[in-house]
């Protein structure tokens, strides 16, 4: 250590304190990495690895990025799941005596990225979790806006991991001493950091956020979360809005894989083109809109005065085109003021997030305005607009401020006299200059004097050698300088105004950041006033966007009825509807009465079957949504839940086979539905053999019939489920119709009533022009498997074994080729000996 060069040493002191962060060391315009931070981040950032002298001969491995390009390296790092420490100079270089004092001014890990994270569409959490033996209390924050949501859940496994995947949880902070079985379960999601902080002493200063909450656990997991955050970024956490009491009861809870297999938020295969209702309904204009538009589809509402609420308000905008349109205009100048507010908190907003705030003001003062004409809007008369805070920027602020506050020209003219005073030191410089040269040539008669600079001794008056000869003792010229064809002077009188022109700019640009960083700490009272207007303005824009979508044609407001009878009338998948299909898009009913529970959909493959299912379920959302729907007509009832199991999802988990998720999730669906849920199975029990399958669909359809009666469509290719629309009250079969003609088919998308009478599954095997010779002997296959398929179609019992073990298929073929009259003793032993290798293989 001792050899090491002081600046190295320095490194060392901050190193030690953070070793599992990787240091961004700032000197002057880079950030510098050394030692095997360098390495990793030169090879995670495609950045070239150098070395620099660390003293004693010694070269410390280097690399490097310049200070105003660091954000996507440090982007980079974290979606890798890195922490990166910040080490910035805490003192001005020009100002330091020996060498300059640097210091972490920030650690950023996953959950705590703010300017950070690349998706300003997406929110991005850190939570705190306690065990309390009953259940997990969670109290969850989103840095870069301030939201915090504290909620319990049961004590299982598989609700931790949803929760945590479902609410983009990127770290998860507990006490060093929690239990190994908790780790490991979380241990299992991947991208998640897991930190510990063992402090959850809630300090004063975030008690009025909490006072609302009485269970200790949530306050502990809440204390938990803010002593980490404060230990992590060096600050108290200004822009933490009251934390809010995530309750289940007023919205339907979706589960992870059910986002996932409706393709709510996020296409299923990842860089797939496809639509996902996101993107579909999102038009919002605004960041902030988005992402609450975003939480509007995570949670459709549940209680009925919500969602008319909400739907009255989409209503009024669709049929007002001039309001929806002058609102659009008006969200389009809107900033990211959740993103804008956290900086202010954090003391790191620029002047150009001051200019966005005040002209964000500005436009939300427009949208209150336009809203005021519209009667659905009375609210909207108590949102305060913050005219004074807005007079106050535009009072102060230019409108073209730099980037950064070390730049000048930030405030107004005539916002503060010594600023001002400087300004005119530094523009009337020139002008100053030119005129003592004018009226020096008029004093010594020299009319070739000049006035120059340079950086060795400044301003100086040159002479040319002709007139040196002119020079007189009274004018008080001071030689400088010889050059070889002339001289140059100093004067007094230069140098008195020298020190001022050199300096003014520098103090002007000094002044303006002193005064900036009051600024801001005066706009920082403004906070939680800022963060009303955000969400006033993400709510219109959100509010904009559904009325946008809901004002196209074949749209209708759906109406809700308290009894559980679903009333669709020719709906249509509003994805595919807006996709670029070939061919027509079919419109579909659903009658389903309070006494119908599963509906069995069967129909060949590539029938429509998942196409209509989802057009269901996105329906349903919409509607909780307070958004229209793509039908005739709708009456709906309130679903409290939604489940699906569709198509094959990715197992979220790793190592777990199709078919254990499959099963996972409709337990999931099976344990939590009830009445008022709505359940789309897609082809449930395909991952396991044919019999397997049959019976687990069939016990599945029973317990929901019988036990959970939520309504239900079940989609299958086994055909033997069909009958138990015949033994089992509030089964029904569906079907997908198709277009037999001389073994060619034609789908026609419709659902009937009824059962399909085939599964035409070598039909579309056709389609997809498979070799005829595979399409005819599957036929022939088909005919024999016909005759020898014997199904029991009672409810309880259909499984029959057809499936013939491959083994025992192989040692039938050896048996059948031998031929007894020919073979040999030693042959015949060698066969047995094959035969009894056969068998012990499948054991
Ligand atoms: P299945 O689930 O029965 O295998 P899908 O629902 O996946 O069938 O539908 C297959 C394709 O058929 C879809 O990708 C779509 O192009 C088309 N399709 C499905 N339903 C309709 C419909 N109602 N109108 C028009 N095309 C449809």
């Amino acid at each position: 250590m001792e050899k090491l060069t002081p600046m190295m040493k320095q490194y060392f002191d901050v190193k030690n304190n953070y070793p599992d962060a990787l240091l961004f060391y700032r000197l002057g315009d880079f950030y510098e990495l050394f030692y095997e931070d360098a390495k990793l981040v030169s090879l995670e950032c495609d950045l070239v690895l150098t070395s620099r002298g660390a003293g004693n001969d010694q070269k410390a491995p280097m690399c490097g990025v310049p200070h105003h390009a660091v954000t996507p390296y440090i982007q980079k790092l974290i979606g890798r799941g890195y922490k990166v420490a910040i080490v910035e100079q805490m003192e001005d270089p020009a100002l330091a005596k020996g060498i300059v004092k640097r210091d972490v001014i920030r650690i950023i890990t996953p959950g705590t990225v703010m300017d950070e994270n690349a998706d300003e569409k997406s929110e991005v959490y850190i939570a705190a979790v306690e065990d309390d033996i009953t259940g997990y209390a969670i109290a969850a924050c989103e840095m870069a806006s301030g939201k915090t949501v504290l909620r319990r859940i049961e004590h299982s496994r598989f609700e931790l991991i949803q929760y945590c995947l479902k609410n983009n949880i990127r770290e998860i902070v507990f006490h060093s001493q929690v239990k190994e079985r908790v780790l490991n379960r979380i241990r299992e999601i991947p991208n998640l950091m897991i930190s510990f902080c063992d402090e959850h002493k809630i300090d004063d200063y975030y008690i009025p956020l909490i006072e609302h909450v009485q269970r200790e656990s949530l306050l502990t997991a809440y204390g938990r979360l803010i002593n980490y955050l404060q230990s992590t970024q060096f600050k108290t956490l200004m822009h933490l809005q009251r934390a809010e009491i995530d309750d289940v009861q007023t919205y339907c809870e979706l589960d992870y894989s059910t986002i996932t297999n409706l393709e709510l938020l996020v296409p299923l295969r990842p860089n797939g083109k496809n639509l996902t209702l996101f993107s579909y309904l999102d038009r919002c204009k605004s960041a902030m809109g988005s992402r609450l538009l975003r939480s509007w589809i995570e949670k459709p509402l549940t209680q009925i005065t919500d969602i008319q609420y909400r739907q009255n308000q989409v209503k009024a905008l669709v049929e007002d085109f001039l309001l929806r349109d002058q609102l659009i205009q008006h969200c389009k100048g809107v900033y990211d003021l959740q993103r804008i507010c956290a900086k202010i908190a954090f003391r790191s907003a620029t002047p150009q997030d001051m200019i966005r705030l005040m002209r964000s003001l500005r436009q939300i003062a427009l949208i209150k305005n336009s809203l005021l004409t519209s009667p659905s809007f009375g609210w909207v008369e108590k949102i305060e607009t913050l005219g004074s805070l807005l007079s106050l920027l535009e009072n102060r602020l230019a409108e073209d401020v730099p980037a950064t506050a070390k730049e000048g020209g930030i405030f107004l003219d005539g916002y503060n006299e010594l600023l001002d005073h400087y300004r005119d030191v530094t523009t009337g410089g020139n002008r100053w200059l030119l005129e003592f040269e004018n009226k020096e040539k008029e004093r010594t008669g020299i009319k070739n004097l000049k006035v120059g600079f340079n950086r060795v001794f400044g301003y100086y008056i040159e002479i040319s050698k002709g007139s040196m000869g002119l020079v007189k003792d009274e004018f008080g010229y001071v030689r400088k300088q010889t050059l070889t064809n002339a001289e140059r002077y100093i004067c007094e009188e230069l140098k008195s105004k020298e020190d001022e022109l050199l300096h003014a700019k520098e103090r002007a640009i000094r002044l303006e950041e002193e005064l900036f960083n009051d600024l801001i700490i005066e706009v920082a009272e403004y906070l939680p006033k800022i963060q009303m207007l955000a969400s006033f303005s993400a709510n219109v824009d959100a509010l904009s966007s559904l009325a946008q979508v809901s004002s196209q044609s074949g749209f209708v407001l759906p109406t809700f009825k308290e009894e559980r009878s679903i009333h669709i009338e020719e709906s249509k998948h509003p994805l595919l509807a807006s996709s670029q299909l070939k061919h027509e898009v079919i419109s579909n009913s659903l009658e389903m009465k309070e006494q119908d529970i599963v509906f069995v959909l069967t129909g060949p493959n590539m029938g429509g079957k998942s196409t209509y299912m989802r057009q269901i379920a996105l329906t349903a959302i919409m509607a909780q949504m307070g958004c229209y729907v793509l039908a005739k007509r709708a009456v709906l009832p309130i679903f409290d839940r939604i489940f699906t199991r569709m198509g094959a999802s990715d197992d979220i988990l790793g190592g777990k086979s199709t078919f254990m998720v499959e099963m996972n999730e409709a337990n999931a669906a099976l344990q939590k539905a009830s009445e008022s849920s709505l359940i789309l199975f897609d082809e449930i029990g395909r991952g396991t053999s044919t019999y397997d399958g049959m019976a687990l669909a069939q016990a599945i359809i029973e317990y929901i019939a019988t036990i959970t009666k939520a309504k239900t469509i079940f989609s299958t290719h086994y055909h033997e489920l069909t009958a138990l629309a015949d033994s089992l009250p509030g089964v029904s079969n569906v079907f997908v119709q198709v277009f037999e003609k001389d073994e060619d088919i034609t789908f026609l998308y419709r659902v009937k009533r009824g059962k399909a009478d085939k599964s035409y599954g070598i039909n579309v095997a056709r389609l997809a022009h498979l070799p005829d010779a595979v399409i005819h002997r599957a036929k022939d296959l088909l005919k024999q498997l016909e005759s020898r398929r014997r199904v029991v179609q009672q409810s309880m019992d259909v499984v029959e074994i057809l499936h013939i073990p491959k083994h025992l298929e192989d040692i039938q073929k050896i048996l059948d080729a031998i031929s007894i009259d020919t073979i040999t003793p030693l042959q015949a032993l060698t066969l047995l000996d094959e035969l009894k290798e056969k068998s012990r293989g499948a054991k």
